[in-house]
């Protein structure tokens, strides 16, 4: 049996989804590792240590010690909530304003250190699927099974899109586009752990697959 298994990719290409139902499927616990970052984006935003963009690094350094983050199941909707310091931040973590902002907090080292270690301590528990950017090159590099999931800009904006209007949240299709590409570009760039597919993963690119589709491959590939 796999124990971790990493799943990496560009932002909105439904990695998050996809990690989900596999996990279920097979009775393995979900861990959404981008959720962290968006927490800790969150935490500088609610208290002016990202202010017009700009990150106050210093304050976040000491800052850092008083962001605790945690996951506990929703049995509404079967997805675990993301919990900033006690406080149930699920709807926050998702919002534009967080999405601005997360790639610049998860460029940063020292961030992305105490995340990374967090991350490892919760693998440590047997059968997680973590989804991320660096699960399969940083977090859990001997993961058994890794798949690097890919897809275009436009096909992962109009998801995203899709996913907000649903929601009921004001969006337009070419602030969710520009704010894809921006992520690719700070997530592929950054000098600390830059997304990039592990040698041995396997690579996915689901622009054209249904979800039924990609979870027959997805199980093809878990029960090898
Ligand atoms: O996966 P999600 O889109 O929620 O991740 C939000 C952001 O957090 C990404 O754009 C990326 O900058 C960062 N991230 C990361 N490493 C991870 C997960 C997310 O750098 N393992």
């Amino acid at each position: 049996k796999k124990i971790v298994i990493a799943v990496d990719g560009y932002s909105s290409c439904g990695k998050s989804t996809m990690a989900k139902d596999l996990a279920k499927e097979i009775g393995y616990t979900y861990i959404d590792s981008g959720a962290m970052y968006r927490a800790v984006t969150l935490y500088c935003l609610q208290n002016e240590i990202i202010e017009n963009g700009v990150v106050d690094e210093v304050r976040l350094r000491s800052a850092m010690n008083q962001i605790h983050i945690s996951f506990q199941m929703n049995n509404e909707s079967g997805k675990p909530d993301t919990y900033l310091n006690g406080v149930n931040v699920e709807k926050e973590i998702r919002g534009m304003e967080v999405a601005n902002h997360v790639s610049t907090i998860a460029a940063i080292g020292f961030v992305r250190q105490a995340m990374v270690e967090k991350q490892q301590e919760m693998g440590q528990q047997k059968g997680v699927v973590m989804d991320g950017r660096d699960i399969g090159t940083v977090v859990f590099p001997n993961a058994e099974l890794k798949i690097f999931v890919t897809a275009s800009p436009e096909v992962r904006a109009q998801r995203r899109y899709d996913e907000m209007m649903a929601k009921g949240e004001p969006a337009i299709f070419e602030d969710v586009l520009a704010n894809v590409k921006k992520r690719d570009l700070i997530d592929t760039t950054r000098a600390e752990s830059p997304l990039c597919r592990a040698e041995d993963a396997l690579e996915l690119d689901n622009s054209h697959l249904s979800i039924a589709e990609q979870k027959a491959w997805l199980l093809v590939q878990f029960n090898r």
